[in-house]
């Protein structure tokens, strides 16, 4: 084996001695130094350890329970077997790559190196070595010439303790992805540079420059400079860039985008370590949110958009996981749909709840647009289609001419197959086209393709009705009633309301009924919530009526309980 053996007693000696070295040298290294006594069970690092990593102590005992603790899970079978080796005295050297997990709770890769010191039985008594971080760990960059964002790491932490008013001006280059497709990673290379370059020149003295990760830089700025100084330097480096392309006889397309953060603006209350992590999640928010808002252009934090943002994101996390726990959280409403003349129960909208797992109710408001720019309307849709045709099929049990009215939004018809997803699930619930309305919400962001007039085509072909909902609002026009030909228009409740209120409203309304009538469609109003809506409204003779004074919307065995009548029409 050829190690060095140590009696035992000079190793107890040893292990407090080392944490004392240790301990004197962290101020002058990046690495963690570790020394784990397996005999005692007794595990020390470096106490920087602690304000990087989730630890619960940079001393603690019972050491493979307390690794699980801040060990990534999917990582630990490997790291407990490899430990399984080096205590049952099978192995000398102990060399690993895997992540624990840091403060803010994100995976850190890791490589740890050991070597193991044995009794004079030959029993294995201490393992010692050294930690170092293997993930994103640059600290210069020969490309652009910078430091890098290992070294902003410590400059900023350095300067925290005395940092009041420093601005974080983080640059993106736009597309840069595609020059380097393009033109070949040399040419990315020479952009670097000369970016970097550029932004050096425009900054001052006391703005430090550093390249933080491909294509993006970071500004810290210890001048004190305001936002509008800010703005300007931004501004600045955006033109000399905008020379560099045109120097280059516009080779290759691109412009800079800049995420712009004021250290008050960043959440004080945890450790300076957090901080820095803290900084660079809200750059990268602010980066990412110039380029959003179209790239090109300058963004300042501001703390409400990012909480928006998270609270976007935790929405969205909620929604996936309910999705992979078969639906679980979502639910179906029922709202009646009244005959005007006569108030027949005619048909019944089918309206998405949704409760997180916390047990948090969200509107349909808030979750309907996250399920959009997820993609995640399309499976959430499909499962719409099945629970509201089973509700349509048990009505039609005492109604036989019962009908169903489910919102469609244009995300589902541009990028899923609607007419087979529809027709597939009415053959499967047994039940005829014609039971079914489907509503096409927020119609107006629909352009008129010819995919989306052939699903039309083709649904009503098959005898299901098409209402065009929201009508009246920015989002549903008469541009649709041509393009879209549905047989129902469904007048959105804030139009219903503004009719309500004033005469000029209330003609124009009248109106429409009449517009809609003449072309032979039939219309719903929404959103009559008393009596006196009712009287007024009928009075102009639409066809159905849809609103809180006849029902809110219902869970499913609500809505069977309270419209379930004997004989088959059921009178309001
Ligand atoms: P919408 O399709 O126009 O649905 C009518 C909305 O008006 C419903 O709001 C309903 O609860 C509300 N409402 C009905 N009568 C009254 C009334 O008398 N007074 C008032 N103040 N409100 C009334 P909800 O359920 O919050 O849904 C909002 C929107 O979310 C829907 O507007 C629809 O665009 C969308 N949505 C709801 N469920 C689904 C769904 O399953 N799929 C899709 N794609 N969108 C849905
Ligand atoms: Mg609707
Ligand atoms: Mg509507």
């Amino acid at each position: 084996m050829g190690e060095k053996i140590i009696d035992p007693q000079t190793l107890e000696q040893s292990f407090d001695m080392f944490c004392d070295i240790a301990n004197a040298f962290a101020p002058c290294m990046n690495d963690y130094l570790y020394v784990y006594n397996l005999t005692q069970d007794i595990y020390y690092i470096s106490e920087r350890a602690m304000s990087r990593f989730l630890l619960p102590d940079n001393v603690f005992h019972n050491v493979v329970d307390t690794l699980r603790t801040f060990t990534h899970p999917d990582d630990m079978d490997m790291l407990a077997e490899d430990l399984d080796l080096v205590i049952s005295g099978k192995k000398d050297y102990h060399n690993l790559e895997y992540r624990w997990i840091g403060r803010d709770g994100s995976p850190i890769w890791i490589n740890c190196k050991g070597r193991i010191l044995r009794d004079s039985q030959g029993v294995p008594h201490i393992m010692m070595g050294c930690i170092n971080e293997i993930g994103n760990k640059q600290k210069a960059d020969n490309v652009s010439g910078l430091l890098g964002e290992s070294s902003l790491h410590d400059n900023v932490l350095r300067l925290l303790p005395t940092l009041t008013d420093a601005m974080f001006l983080r640059i993106g280059i736009d597309d840069f992805k595609v020059v380097n497709e393009r033109h070949g990673m040399e040419y990315g290379n020479f952009i670097l540079r000369e970016v970097a370059n550029r932004i050096q020149h425009c900054a001052s003295p006391q703005q430090q420059v550093y390249r933080i990760v491909s294509d993006e830089f970071m500004i810290l700025d210890l001048s004190g400079a305001d936002y509008a100084e800010m703005n300007r330097l931004y501004h600045r480096i955006r033109s000399s860039v905008d020379e560099i392309v045109a120097t280059e006889q516009y080779k290759a397309l691109y412009t800079i985008s800049g995420g712009l953060v004021a250290l008050k603006d960043v959440d004080t209350s945890e450790s300076d370590y957090s901080r820095y992590s803290e900084i660079m999640k809200v750059s990268e928010f602010a980066l990412t949110e110039a380029k959003l808002r179209g790239k090109n252009q300058l963004y300042y934090f501001r703390p409400e958009d990012y909480s928006a943002f998270l609270r976007k994101r935790y929405i969205r996390s909620c929604l996936r996981k309910s999705l992979s726990d078969d639906f679980r959280g979502f639910d179906l409403y029922f709202q009646p749909i009244v005959m005007a003349n006569g108030e027949f129960l005619f048909a019944a909208e089918a309206l998405l709840r949704y409760e997180t797992p916390m047990g948090e109710k969200i509107t349909p408001l808030e979750f309907i647009p996250i399920l959009e720019e997820s993609g995640m309307i399309i499976p959430v849709g499909r499962w719409i289609l099945r629970n509201a045709l089973e509700m349509c099929r048990r009505c039609r049990e005492f109604h036989p001419e019962f009908m169903i009215s489910i919102n469609f939004s244009y995300i589902q018809l541009l990028k899923s197959p609607v007419y087979e997803d529809v027709m597939r699930a009415l053959e499967e619930a047994d039940l005829p086209p014609s039971c079914l309305i489907v509503e096409l919400t927020e119609s107006g962001r629909l352009e008129s393709s010819a995919t989306i007039q052939n699903v039309w085509q083709k649904l009503r072909a098959m005898g299901v009705n098409i209402a065009l909902d929201d009508f009246g609002t920015g989002y549903s026009n008469l541009i649709n009633i041509g393009n879209l030909r549905p047989n129902i228009v469904k007048i959105d409740r804030g139009f219903t309301a503004k009719a309500l209120q004033n005469s000029y409203e209330y003609d124009l309304l009248l109106h429409v009924i009449k517009m809609v009538h003449s072309i032979g469609l039939n219309l719903v109003v929404e959103g009559i919530e008393s009596r006196r809506d009712l009287m007024q409204i009928t009075a102009m003779k639409p066809d159905y009526i849809q609103g809180y004074y006849y029902s809110k919307p219902c869970p499913g065995e609500e809505f069977l309980r309270k419209f379930h009548p004997s004989g088959s029409r059921t009178k309001m």
